[in-house]
């Protein structure tokens, strides 16, 4: 079994004493963490014996693998290709007619680009919705990243409709605990506005009978909002619970425009809620009640949605945001303090995707999705509190080495699965030919 070994990091657990070792030690054996502590005396005979490597961080923090609670990972081919635009007209104009020419060759290379972009800023899991899931799943499998998979459904046209269940059910017989218990399924209705009632309930009967949660769009717009009134005289949320969706496990991406009563029925019914806060503001579709969310005790967790609303998959800076916005927006500096924003990113994914029981945090018996952030650098200089540098000051490209499920997937930068060159090439061809030479044509040779 392969066994390694870290040793004299500064280890942040944001286990449930929230422990900090400051000359600390990790051992890994196969795909899990065997110990965490105080760094271990050896003498130098026995320090290496038994162990496939051991990795001396010192200068570095360990802190469990950033977790993105919502995505859409393949759509970094469509990374700058449509920006500054309003949430509907960007969707109608722009995403979705470039979507309709999208094969499952589009998804695998956009897939990688993602997983590559990912691993390199720190995420070790994502939380994602799309369509040509095995296409993804192959992607994800290769990289060796870990990853909540769901097959976008919209019910707006029945045959579609109807696939898109029968491809999800595909996806789990396929997919679900595979890639050494990397890959997870969950049932992906588009959003309130897309799936109607009757097809709502058809997904949830499916849930039922596979016993997996949903990972849903929720009260993303005001228009959204006004929309669910007038059909329905209530809130997108209220509308779900009058449904019956929150029986069941749900991570619901967005929650910007909530009422009071809104914020009672995610707080007693246990609703996750992703917060993407990059996204909400380049889509100016507003801000999310966090800091009222978070004192309702709702579990919140971050997610950078895709990276043509965002524009990048890049962790840290939702991380950074998710603490800045809500001080701006309330007037209180005290508000999501730089743990809670981390918590978020780590414990609070976990929870989101209901994988709270392996992943989240650093404790024996717990996969092993880790990354080491090398402190020594200019802007992190001096170092006072390690915590609030990672929030307020760290760079992704401060992350040197991730570890996931065991396996050091990037050591000091370099990727250990992955052909960058070759992705980068194919992701910017495919990207190409599906904007229809809205690519600038000088980069793509
Ligand atoms: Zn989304």
């Amino acid at each position: 079994m392969r066994k390694i070994k870290i040793i004299n990091c500064r280890v942040f657990t944001f286990n449930e004493e929230n422990e900090i070792f400051h000359r600390g030690e990790i051992e890994i054996q196969g795909d899990s963490i065997s110990y965490i502590g105080k760094v271990r005396e050896y003498n130098d005979e026995t320090a290496q014996e038994g162990y496939s490597r051991v990795i001396d961080a010192r200068g570095q923090v360990c802190l469990p693998g950033l977790i993105n609670s919502h995505t859409h990972a393949p759509m970094t081919l469509f990374r700058g290709f449509a920006d500054d635009l309003p949430l509907m007209t960007w969707l109608e104009t722009k995403i979705w007619p470039a979507e309709d020419r999208l094969q499952g060759e589009d998804v695998y290379w956009g897939t990688l680009l993602s997983c590559l972009e990912m691993i390199k800023s720190g995420t070790t899991t994502f939380n994602d919705m799309y369509f040509f899931m095995d296409d993804m799943a192959k992607a994800v499998l290769e990289s060796g990243i870990r990853a909540v998979l769901s097959r976008g459904l919209i019910g707006l046209d029945e045959k579609k409709a109807a696939l898109g269940l029968e491809e999800t059910e595909e996806l789990i017989s396929r997919w679900h605990k595979s890639a050494d218990g990397r890959i997870r399924v969950m049932f992906g209705p588009h959003a309130p506005y897309t799936c109607p009632p009757d097809y709502l309930q058809k997904i949830m009967g499916k849930a039922q009978q596979y016993g997996l949660p949903l990972h849903i769009h929720l009260a993303e717009t005001r228009f959204e909002v006004e929309q669910s009134k007038e059909l329905y005289k209530m809130t997108p949320i209220e509308h779900m619970e009058s449904l019956g969706l929150f029986n069941f496990p749900v991570v619901a991406a967005h929650c910007v425009h909530l009422s009071p009563h809104d914020i009672e029925i995610l707080s007693r019914r246990k609703v996750a809620v992703a917060h993407n806060p990059g996204s909400n503001l380049k889509l100016a579709s507003g801000v999310a009640p966090v800091p009222q969310l978070l004192e309702a005790g709702v579990t919140v967790s971050l997610g950078t949605d895709s990276a043509a609303s965002n524009n990048n998959l890049d962790m840290l800076e939702e991380i950074r945001l998710a603490s800045l916005i809500h001080k701006g927006v309330s007037g209180d500096p005290l508000v999501v303090p730089a743990y809670t924003a981390l918590e978020m990113a780590f414990r609070g994914g976990a929870k989101s995707l209901y994988w709270d029981d392996e992943i989240g945090m650093l404790k024996p018996g717990y996969k092993a999705d880790l990354i080491l952030v090398n402190m020594e650098k200019p802007h992190l200089c001096p170092i006072h509190d390690p915590a609030a540098h990672i929030v307020y000051a760290a760079q992704s490209s401060d992350i040197e080495t991730v570890i996931i499920n065991g396996e050091i997937v990037m050591e000091n930068r370099e990727i250990k699965n992955m052909d960058e060159e070759k992705i980068m090439y194919h992701a910017q061809k495919q990207a190409f030919m599906l904007t229809g030479g809205m690519v600038d044509e000088g980069s793509a040779d």
